[in-house]
């Protein structure tokens, strides 16, 4: 798949076409450049996303798993909440790892732009028009790549795998299926957290 369909694909994932998107799949393209590695259908990379919550931008973050494949349902992404549009990509098997970072040059104009300002005013980018959308989208993809994200060096990072629990059991309470680290088990019973009227 060529890059521009990555964009496509990632932005229909996304739901609505933005800069901070695109530049998660820009920024994690280059990354995984960087480490000569493919998209992680499994679990060979890890990435670790440095936007926080509740702030412009976190948009990013769907860009990067799309992008990597380092998925929050993988469990192979991870924040590290500093509120910046930062990744740092381990490829495991490899023991490497690079971070990509976002160059703003182009923040004055993204600042300025239609989008932004119908943002900033409160307006869902799902209201907003496709060619406004567009336009950020552009601006940010198009941009040479030493304008916007600046890569690397490639450093060695050793990698420990936490053991995944692969076992599950069904709650005698509501029958749900739980998997076995989040059982409680009351009077010798199997009981979800909620089932089980224990706090965590
Ligand atoms: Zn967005
Ligand atoms: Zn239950």
């Amino acid at each position: 798949m060529d890059d521009r369909q990555v964009l496509l694909d990632a932005l229909a994932f996304h739901g609505h076409r933005c800069w901070a998107s695109a530049m998660g799949v820009r920024m994690g393209l280059a990354g995984m450049r960087a480490l000569g590695v493919g998209r992680s259908g499994a679990k060979a990379l890890h990435a670790v996303v440095e936007i926080g919550d509740h702030h412009g931008a976190m948009c990013f973050g769907d860009g990067v798993q799309f992008a990597t494949g380092c998925t929050f349902g993988k469990g192979n992404i991870e924040k590290d909440p500093k509120g910046k549009l930062g990744l740092t990509l381990i490829d495991k098997a490899g023991g490497r790892a690079v971070r990509v970072r976002y160059k703003p040059t182009l923040q004055p104009r993204i600042k300025a732009s239609a989008f932004m300002q119908k943002r900033t005013a409160g307006v869902p980018a799902t209201e907003i028009p496709e060619s406004e959308q567009w336009e950020l989208v552009d601006l940010v993809w198009d941009a040479p790549e030493g304008d916007v994200l600046a890569v690397g060096p490639v450093v060695d990072l050793e990698w420990t795998e936490p053991e995944e629990v692969v076992r599950f059991a069904i709650c005698v309470g509501c029958g749900e299926l739980v998997a076995e680290p989040y059982l409680r088990v009351t009077n010798g019973e199997p009981r979800c957290r909620d089932c089980s009227g224990y706090a965590v």
